[in-house]
């Protein structure tokens, strides 16, 4: 069924493109899920409707990612923020250090959040290279016996990402994944917490995903309030209180159209292909300056720069008269960004890219 309403190509960083077969079955749906009788914003969350729904996003996340069972998978809210505090309140014991790997703003906020739970120590920054590049494993300074270590896989807002996790050693990975869950094979058993609001690359605002290793789940101490505590969202299937049910219904579809489109081995090679495009177009002239170094490239959020402040906002402008939104840089890092989550169409990038041509022998 054919969207009534003209849809713009939408760089967003998030919330962000979904893909639109989702959109429409949402839309024929939503007055009545189908043998249901009611639209999924109106049913129970005890319902077996909603429990259907649940498990088989459940499922699905399993099967694409190949989460062993060793691990919980939690629906949570209050977004990635949230789980700034709720990792070191669950995880850092008081006399415990962690650690933190501090690639871009997302990363210095969860460190700000740890500092107030506890210790919590940087064990590498890129901050004097404006969060240009990631640290070299040379670069890390690891605290031994350290109650985790935390990194950010994707910095959403510099445009760079980790191609590989770092190693470090005995303690426990927890990766903020926000801006790249699910774009690539992802080999869970090197973390034991991965975390991300869902509205980059899941499903609307309003839910969180967290995949947490039962050894780091039984750790929530019992003192935390009650919604605070992985082992009370574990024990509860998810639902110890009214989950975010649109947004997990959303998710299941999303993870239905993955499947479809070829799992994650699939989406890397189309994730690289729409990147790969981009940054050729960028890397052709000395008009249009890529912003992170090469080696640590984000496939999700290619950020560029153009030769003066004045050409990035006649850039803005001109593109979003083109039908070319949300390219707009984050305001701590200002310059162009374009975000292309698995959802985003490689027909998007066709068109940014000859819009990027045109504008440089226009303006240039
Ligand atoms: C968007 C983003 C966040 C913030 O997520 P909220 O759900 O809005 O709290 C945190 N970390 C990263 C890497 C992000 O991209």
């Amino acid at each position: 069924m054919p969207t009534a309403t003209r849809r713009l190509f939408n760089f967003s960083a998030g919330p962000a493109v979904l893909p639109e077969c989702v959109l429409e079955e949402v839309q024929r749906d939503l007055m009545a899920l189908p043998g249901v009788g009611m639209s999924v914003l109106e049913i129970s969350h005890r319902s077996t409707t909603y429990d259907e729904i649940a498990e088989a996003a459940e499922a699905d996340l399993r099967a694409l990612a190949g989460i062993p069972d060793n691990y919980r998978v939690l629906f949570l809210q209050g977004g990635a923020s949230l789980q700034f505090a709720m990792v070191p309140l669950n995880l850092l014991p008081p006399d415990g250090v962690a650690d933190y790997i501090v690639t871009g703003v997302w990363s210095k906020k969860a460190l700000a959040e740890a500092a107030r739970v506890g210790t919590a120590r940087v064990a590498a920054s890129t901050e004097d290279a404006k969060f240009t590049r990631l640290p070299r494993q040379d670069e890390l300074q690891l605290t031994p016996g350290a109650a985790y270590v935390h990194m950010t896989s994707n910095n959403t807002i510099h445009g760079t990402q980790w191609r590989q996790p770092p190693d470090v050693g005995d303690a426990p990975l927890v990766c903020d994944a926000c801006s790249d869950i699910l774009s690539a094979p992802i080999d869970i058993t090197r973390y034991g917490l991965v975390y991300a609001g869902a509205q980059k690359n899941l499903a609307p605002a309003g839910l969180t995903v967290a995949i947490v290793r039962d050894d780091l789940v039984s750790r929530s101490p019992a003192s935390l309030p009650t919604m605070l505590q992985y082992s009370v969202h574990a024990a509860n299937a998810s639902h110890y209180n009214t989950p975010p049910v649109f947004a997990i219904y959303i998710m299941r579809l999303v993870l239905q159209w993955l499947r479809h489109e070829g799992g994650l081995d699939a989406i890397a090679v189309r994730n690289e292909r729409k990147a790969a495009t981009l940054y050729a177009a960028i890397d052709r002239t000395d008009f249009y300056r890529g912003t992170a170094e090469r080696a640590a490239r984000s496939r999700m959020n290619v950020t560029f720069r153009l030769p003066t402040d004045d050409l990035d906002a006649r850039f803005l402008k001109s593109a979003r008269a083109a039908d070319l939104d949300g390219l707009k840089g984050h305001r701590a890092a200002g310059g162009i960004r374009a975000s292309l989550y698995n959802a985003f169409p490689e027909a998007g990038v066709v068109a940014l890219v000859q819009f990027m041509q045109e504008f440089e022998r226009t303006q240039g």
